[in-house]
């Protein structure tokens, strides 16, 4: 929160024109210590959730900036952080990670966090993300055994609500056993990254990949058709894979079900 010099009105960190009387508002917080703040995610009474970078390390990370009104002090501080020190023994694939409580050169309590890149509930709802059943039973599946890992080993959750659950952009693809992909030549190119695709086919539904790179393919789900320079069609099943040399003109990918969709994963070599 700041204050219009003009008014005194409080105003969010990002409003640059004061709503009440008008009068230009300086910027808002641009940085805390040695953290440069990207985006201001939620402002509240208490406290400001940020993403920031750290100019260190140029890792992305979530910050949660206590407000004076807060009334986080020294004691209160030492509490959340043998908060903290608890929460570090859980496991790390289930929780966000907080880092660290820091106070700032000018007084301000904060709290450090691992960044995950996601979609909050609302935006979910909004989106045609519940459209798709497949997606929704992956949620629930993943929270279930999410759950499911933590009641093994002695953890409940008691009050679980929607927003303890975070949502990943997109779901992790599940583990691809690289080793059997097929292998490809390249005479002269030096390869130093690979990009990775997951392209979901409708029923009959059909792809075009880029013929100019070499790529290496594996049909994750369903029966695709490939065919390459309008050559004949190669009809391949699930777990079975592919090789784009590079120097093809182009290469389509065809779903062969009217019934079930497909999954074809693409590793781009580039
Ligand atoms: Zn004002």
């Amino acid at each position: 929160m700041k204050q219009c010099d003009q008014c005194d009105q409080l105003l969010s960190e990002i409003i640059t024109t004061c709503p009440s009387c008008g009068s230009e508002v300086a910027e808002g917080i641009q940085s805390i210590d040695n953290y440069r703040i990207v985006s201001i995610l939620h402002e509240g009474y208490s406290s400001v959730v940020c993403h920031a970078i750290d100019e260190e390390t140029e890792e992305d990370v979530a910050i949660r900036i206590f407000t004076p009104q807060s009334g986080v002090d020294d004691k209160i501080a030492a509490r959340l952080t043998t908060e903290l020190e608890i929460l570090k023994e859980l496991p790390t694939d289930y929780f966000v990670q907080h880092l660290k409580i820091k106070q700032s050169e000018n007084g301000l309590w904060y709290r450090v966090s691992e960044w995950i890149d996601t979609k909050n509930w609302s935006q979910l709802f909004t989106s045609d993300y519940f459209n798709d059943y497949r997606a929704v039973f992956n949620l629930f599946r993943r929270i279930a055994s999410i759950l499911d890992g933590l009641h093994q080993i002695g953890h409940f959750i008691p009050h679980l609500i929607l927003n303890d659950v975070i949502v990943f952009e997109k779901a992790p693809t599940e583990a691809i056993d690289r080793r059997t992909l097929p292998t490809i030549d390249l005479v002269d190119q030096s390869v130093d990254r690979v990009d990775i695709y997951a392209s979901e086919l409708d029923r009959s539904a059909s792809i075009v990949l880029e013929g100019d790179e070499p790529s290496l393919g594996l049909v994750a789900e369903g029966v695709v058709e490939l065919q390459v320079n309008g050559e004949a069609k190669q009809r391949i099943a699930a777990g079975g894979t592919f090789s784009l040399s590079g120097a093809d003109s182009s290469a389509t990918i065809v779903n062969v079900s009217s019934e079930v969709g497909a999954r074809v994963i693409t590793f781009r070599l580039r």
